[in-house]
C-alpha cells in the first residue's frame, strides 16, 4: 500500500558546478549560476529531478521493465501504450509525472547546508565565492577555435572555507515501498549535475540523510541507511522475480 514519506537529502560536490538560472547579471560573465532573491546559489528542484529521472529510466529499462522514451508525445504514457504498466503509465511517469500525470514525487529546490547564523556563509558574501572558468568556442564543423569565442562560466567550488559545499532539500513520494526504492536506486546512480560535463564540471554524489513516513496523522522517522537499503532490496528483487 502507498504511503507519503519524506528524505531529506543532500547533493554533495565532488568538483566544481554549474547549475544555469537567473543569476545575477555581472559583467564579463556570460554563464551565470542560478541565484535566489538574496544572491546565494541553489540548485533548481528540476534540475536534480531530471538527472534522477533519466537514471531511473535507464535502470528500469536495462530490468527489462516498462519505461516510456520522452520527449515525443506519442512515445511516452499513456499513449505509448506499454505492455505491463500499471494503469497505463511506467514507473517513471507514475513518480515524475507528465503532461498527463501529476507527479507523487514533489521536490524542493536544495539550498547551501549552514546558511546565516549557522556557521555557512553570509548571503553577500556568496558573489564573491564562485569560481569563474573560461572556456573557447569550438566550431563544430571545422574542429577549431572560432573567433570572439571566449567565454567566462560562474562555477561553485567544492569547498568553502575548509568545507564541503553541500545542498539540502526535501523530497515527498507518495508511493509503495518498492516504487521508492526504485527511485533511491536511481539517485544512487547519479554522478553529475548541471551543464559542462564535458568539461569536467558538476561531479555530484545524492545522499539520502534522513527518512520519515507519515503514519495518517504524525511523521515518523526512520533510520536512513537502513530504511534506503531495505527499500532499495524490495524493488530489485521483484524486478528479479518477473
Ligand atoms: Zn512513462
Amino acid at each position: 500500500m502507498s504511503a507519503l514519506f519524506r528524505l531529506d537529502t543532500e547533493v554533495v560536490l565532488k568538483g566544481m558546478l554549474h547549475v544555469a538560472g537567473l543569476g545575477r547579471p555581472k559583467p564579463l560573465v556570460d554563464r551565470c549560476v542560478a541565484v535566489d532573491e538574496h544572491g546565494v546559489p541553489y540548485l533548481p528542484a528540476s534540475s536534480v529531478r531530471g538527472r534522477v529521472r533519466a537514471h531511473l529510466e535507464r535502470l528500469l529499462r536495462a530490468r527489462g521493465l516498462p519505461v516510456c522514451a520522452p520527449p515525443r508525445p506519442e512515445r511516452m504514457c499513456p499513449h505509448a501504450r506499454l505492455e505491463g504498466a500499471e494503469d497505463g503509465y511506467c514507473l517513471a511517469c507514475r513518480l515524475f509525472g507528465s503532461p498527463w500525470r501529476d507527479a507523487a514525487v514533489v521536490c524542493e529546490d536544495f539550498r547551501p547546508r549552514g546558511g546565516p547564523g549557522t556557521g555557512g556563509p553570509e548571503p553577500h558574501t556568496w558573489a564573491g565565492l564562485t569560481v569563474l572558468r573560461t572556456g573557447v568556442g569550438i566550431g563544430r564543423k571545422l574542429g577549431t577555435v572560432r573567433e570572439e569565442r571566449l567565454f567566462f562560466t560562474e562555477t561553485l567550488p567544492r569547498v568553502i572555507a575548509g568545507e564541503g559545499l553541500r545542498f539540502a532539500g526535501t523530497m515527498e513520494v507518495r508511493a509503495e515501498p518498492a516504487e521508492l526504492g526504485w527511485l533511491v536506486a536511481a539517485m544512487r546512480l547519479v554522478t553529475h549535475l548541471g551543464a559542462q560535463k564535458g568539461r569536467g564540471l558538476g561531479r555530484v554524489e545524492l545522499r539520502v540523510t534522513g527518512v520519515a513516513r507519515c503514519d495518517g496523522r504524525d511523521w515518523v522517522s526512520e533510520d536512513p541507511e537502513r530504511f534506503c537499503g531495505e527499500v532499495v532490496g524490495l524493488a530489485l528483487a521483484g524486478s528479479a522475480a518477473r
